[in-house]
């Protein structure tokens, strides 16, 4: 369980990024939250893991205070917040098995990994964590031969690697088609479901979002204006988030998209008949 209390930051700059923000994520739910950009979601997210240090607030990873721990506790602690990232994060040149035993770099001692020799037991569990993701037949790959959709699955098995009790995902699709982002949203709330992983997923995909997250937290200017279930996400809703202009904006982005894909699909339907015909 993850409880963020009256989580404040203002940055030297001036800039209020977030306002007195106080939310629980439970065991297994995966919170989407979104926002127009500069409301603060990533400030949020690097809050919980301290990589931005909060002016104001709690964080609490179950019973354990995030925020007041001294560095070795820090350390400690971070090893149980698995991260996702948008970019996956990964080390080109190594194998996808490599990578995902970097997972637990945090807990094996510093010679082992220099010389590359994980414990078995961490090796095994790679291994079955690389068959959840689908990955089985790419296990000595290097992560560079692999696709984006690919490397994201490698980078939830990293995450998964540390056995972490929380998840930070930070715009996990943004590099991936649409059907690709969908089977990582997919992937991500599933494995979360199953293990009782809390997760909060920053997403600027609203639609994406609303298809698979449990609840969603909407921001705006540092302030949370929505937390509810998905399906109570209405136009009011977003217009209160993105205010009427952007909102009416994604949304035609979002018919254009839709437009496209119908298009090409109705011309590549085509070109097949018109082949078969031949
Ligand atoms: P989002 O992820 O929703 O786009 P951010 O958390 O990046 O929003 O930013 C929230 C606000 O904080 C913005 O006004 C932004 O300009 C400001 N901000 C973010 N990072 C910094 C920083 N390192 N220094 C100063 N201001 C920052």
């Amino acid at each position: 369980m993850l409880r963020l209390e009256g989580l404040t930051k203002r940055y030297k700059t001036g800039d209020r990024a977030l306002t007195d923000v106080s939310f629980t994520v439970p065991a297994g739910q995966v919170v989407g939250l979104i926002g127009p950009s500069g409301a603060g979601k990533s400030t949020l997210i690097r809050c919980v893991n301290r990589l931005v240090e909060p002016s104001a607030g709690k964080v609490f990873l179950g019973e354990k205070e995030l925020t007041g721990a001294g560095r070795s506790e820090l350390r400690r602690l971070r090893r149980r917040i698995g991260m996702i990232f948008q970019e996956y994060a990964l080390v080109e040149r190594l194998t996808v098995m490599e990578n995902v035993l970097s997972g637990r770099l945090g807990y094996v001692p510093f010679w082992r990994s220099f010389l590359r020799r994980y414990p078995q037991a961490d090796v095994d569990k790679a291994f079955a964590l690389l068959d959840r993701v689908g990955l089985t037949d790419h296990v000595d790959k290097r992560a560079d031969a692999l696709s984006g959709g690919q490397r994201q699955r490698v980078g939830i098995a990293r995450a998964l690697e540390q056995d972490p009790e929380l998840l930070l995902v930070d715009e996990p699709t943004a590099s991936l088609d649409p059907k690709t982002s969908r089977q990582i949203m997919r992937l991500i709330t599933e494995i979360c479901r199953e293990r009782g992983l809390p997760a909060i997923i920053n997403i600027h995909d609203v639609l994406l979002a609303k298809m698979f997250v449990d609840r969603i937290v909407g921001l705006r200017a540092g302030e949370i204006v929505f937390d509810g279930p998905p399906e109570t996400l209405d136009d009011e809703a977003l217009t209160r988030i993105y205010g009427s202009e952007d909102w009416n904006a994604m949304q035609k982005e979002h018919a254009d998209a839709a437009e496209d894909a119908a298009a090409v699909a109705a011309y590549q339907a085509r070109e097949r008949a018109k082949a078969g015909a031949a």
